[in-house]
This record gives C-alpha cells, sequence and structure tokens, in this order.
C-alpha cells in the first residue's frame, strides 16, 4: 500500500494545491476546512462531519492525520506531564509540559531524536545523534500534549480551552538551529493565518546551545519568535569542555550582537545550568556580564538536573569529582553577584524531576511506570 500523506506536517497552502491536484480535484473550500479542523486537533477523517461522508472516505485512503502516537503519559506531583512519543519508524521523542508559579502552561517540545551536540551534563547528549525529527513529528507533539491536557485538566477553565497552553518552547530533545526548516515550518503553521489555535510567534522560544552561523538565519526565517541561548558558562574554557559541540561565546556574541541590531526589543535569554561549586563564581558572574555587555539579555538559572546512567552508578565525572546540583543558597549568592553587576537574573525552578522530565534530562534511559 503506497504511503499516505501526512497533513498534520502541511501547511494550508500545500494542503490547497495538494486537493486542486488531486483526481477528482478537491475546492479550496475543503482544504480550510481540513486544516482548520487538524489545527483545532481532530486526529480522524470520521471527526470532520461537514465533510461527505465520500470525501472522507477518500481523504482517508491518500492521507492521514497523525504519523506518531504516545507511547507513554508520566505525570509528576509538581503537575508536569512527560509524554514519550513514537515515530513511524519506531525512534522514540519526549515532550513535557509544565506549569509555572502562576498557572501558566508551557510546552516543551523536541526537534531531533537524540542530539549531535554532546553537552556532557544531558542525558539526551548522552543518547548521541538519531535524525531529524520532520516537520509532522515536531507538530504533533502539540497536539498530542492538546489531548493529554483535555483528558487530565481537573481545571474546568483549561478543559474548555481545548487543552490551550501558553507558551511552547524548543527546549526539549535535540539542538532546534540544526533543524531550522522542519522547525521554521511547524513555527508557521502553528502561528499560521488559517490555523484555529493560532499561536503568537512571540509566545515560542526556540533554544540554542550556540550555532552561531545559524542564529544569522533563525533571525530571517522567524524574525518573531523568541530566542535563547545556552551560556552555561561565560569562561570560554569551561563552556568548551562542558559543551564540545557549540560555537565559542566570541562568535556567538557576533551574532548575537547582529540579531539585536536595530531592534532593541529582541531581547535573548541566556540559560546557565549551575553545577555546585563549578559556575557559580564570582569570577563566572563577571564573565557573564563582559558576554552581556552591549546586549539586551535576561539570565535563567537552571540548577542541573541530575542525569540519571546507569552504566557508572547514575553519576557524571567531571574534572574527576562528580557532577552536581548546587545548593539554593549556592544559586541565590549567584544571583545577586549577577545582580550586583546590572545582570538581570531569575531563577528557573525545576519541575518534573520525579518523572525525568526536567531540564537536561529528556531521554534518561531509566524505565518508568506510565499511566497508559
Ligand atoms: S543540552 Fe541541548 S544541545 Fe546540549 S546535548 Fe542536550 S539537547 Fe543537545
Amino acid at each position: 500500500m503506497p504511503q499516505r500523506t501526512a497533513l498534520s506536517g502541511l501547511s494550508y497552502k500545500e494542503i490547497a494545491a495538494l486537493f486542486a491536484a488531486s483526481c477528482p480535484p478537491l475546492p479550496e473550500l475543503r482544504a480550510r476546512q481540513v486544516f482548520q479542523r487538524i489545527t483545532a486537533n481532530f486526529d480522524n477523517f470520521d471527526a470532520l462531519t461537514e465533510l461527505p461522508l465520500s470525501a472522507r472516505k477518500e481523504l482517508s485512503t491518500h492521507f492521514t492525520l497523525r504519523t506518531t502516537r504516545i507511547d507513554g503519559v508520566f505525570p509528576a506531583e509538581d503537575g508536569t506531564i512527560k509524554l514519550r512519543i513514537l515515530t513511524n519508524d519506531g525512534c522514540a521523542i519526549e515532550s513535557v509540559i509544565m506549569e509555572d508559579g502562576s498557572g501558566r502552561r508551557t510546552a516543551c517540545i523536541s526537534s531531533q531524536v537524540g542530539c549531535p551536540m554532546g553537552c556532557i551534563f544531558c542525558a539526551t547528549g548522552k543518547l548521541g545523534f538519531f535524525r531529524n525529527l520532520n516537520t509532522a513529528e515536531i507538530i504533533e507533539q502539540i497536539y498530542h500534549i492538546r489531548n493529554i491536557e483535555e483528558d487530565s485538566s481537573q481545571d474546568k477553565k483549561r478543559k474548555q480551552s481545548g487543552g490551550q497552553f501558553e507558551n511552547i518552547v524548543f527546549m526539549g530533545m535535540g539542538e532546534p538551529l540544526l533543524n531550522l526548516e522542519a522547525v521554521s515550518k511547524a513555527c508557521a503553521i502553528l502561528c499560521g493565518e488559517k490555523s484555529e489555535r493560532r499561536f503568537s510567534p512571540r509566545r515560542i522560544t526556540v533554544s540554542t546551545c550556540g550555532i552561531a552561523g545559524k542564529i544569522y538565519e533563525f533571525a530571517r526565517i522567524l524574525p518573531d519568535t523568541r530566542l535563547a541561548v545556552s551560556v552555561t558558562s561565560a569562561r570560554e574554557e569551561l563552556r568548551r569542555r562542558l559543551m564540545p559541540g557549540a560555537d565559542s561565546l566570541k562568535e556567538i556574541k557576533t551574532a548575537l550582537l547582529d540579531y539585536q541590531k536595530g531592534d532593541a526589543g529582541r531581547r535573548v535569554t541566556l540559560e546557565m545550568t549551575l553545577f555546585c561549586g563549578l559556575n557559580t563564581s564570582q569570577k563566572e558572574a563577571r564573565a557573564v556580564a563582559s558576554f552581556a555587555k552591549g546586549l539586551s539579555v535576561m539570565v535563567n538559572l537552571i540548577p542541573w538536573n541530575p542525569v540519571i546512567q546507569k552504566k557508572d552508578g547514575g553519576t557524571i565525572e567531571f574534572d574527576g569529582s562528580r557532577l552536581l546540583t548546587p545548593s539554593f543558597n549556592e544559586v541565590q549568592t549567584f544571583r545577586e553577584q549577577l545582580r550586583y553587576l546590572g545582570i538581570n537574573a531569575v531563577l528557573r525552578r525545576s519541575k518534573g524531576r520525579g518523572v525525568l522530565g526536567a531540564c537536561g534530562q529528556l531521554g534518561s534511559t531509566d524505565k518508568l511506570e506510565s499511566i497508559e
């Protein structure tokens, strides 16, 4: 049987062109109906009741609305939910929905299966790289999260909103700037005019470990989408050892200066994963201040979430010592040092650790018990 085209990865225009070219051709009205229903989260043709039965049958012969399926749902006590999703070719990816202190919910999605960047503190980096996700696989994470939100929410308002959430961040598995074409197309579909649940690009953040050349491209392709850069250490030598795949701070700074040139509203979030006694010193704070000079930035401080590795007893070593999570006091002291130097820094509370769904933990190989 020939493979059916996944409509979830197509824009409205592409669906319209495909329908017009089909035999017999389907009118543009059908394309609009189908596109709106897909972006409203409909996952089977039978639910498109405004279409005649014959049209639904015809569509399901040639097209599909999903290429992935949920393989596990892992709710944490803090309200975070991690999803394990399987692609058609059997690859497992993970997505997370989490809530901040004021009740706003954010969907964290993946852009690659594994990751080639090899950051030493990250479970996804430990997996290695398998392949890029395509647009359908990226966008379907959002649709799966909406379904789970609708099903699991005790909150009536959230149920009525159809599981809609406030923000989307590309901070899951993979380096999104290495898959920019599929990522940008997914953003265009989510924010597109004919989309039923249209998202504002200002509520989408793409997070990179620092691929300088791609930052220029990102600025051109996704001008209104927010950018976050994982700095972790602003001391080049330390950073290179922690994040061996990323470009140098000098190259990144040049790219960020260009990114913000003429548009002061493009504030960049600098992310710092903090380790006990490693990157929380005064010297580090001064290096961050020096890096941030001339840029409009906000710093997110993320206490490291331990990565579980069975093969070496669950620890990661750096310079002969175990990597450890810093204490609350250590993080607060570092934050004060940054503030003293004029850098606005906020502490990002760890969410989802109970299900290995916190920042840096996706793809952990430990077995978890799913509720599905
Ligand atoms: S931190 Fe991000 S870029 Fe680095 S290995 Fe993990 S997923 Fe890849």
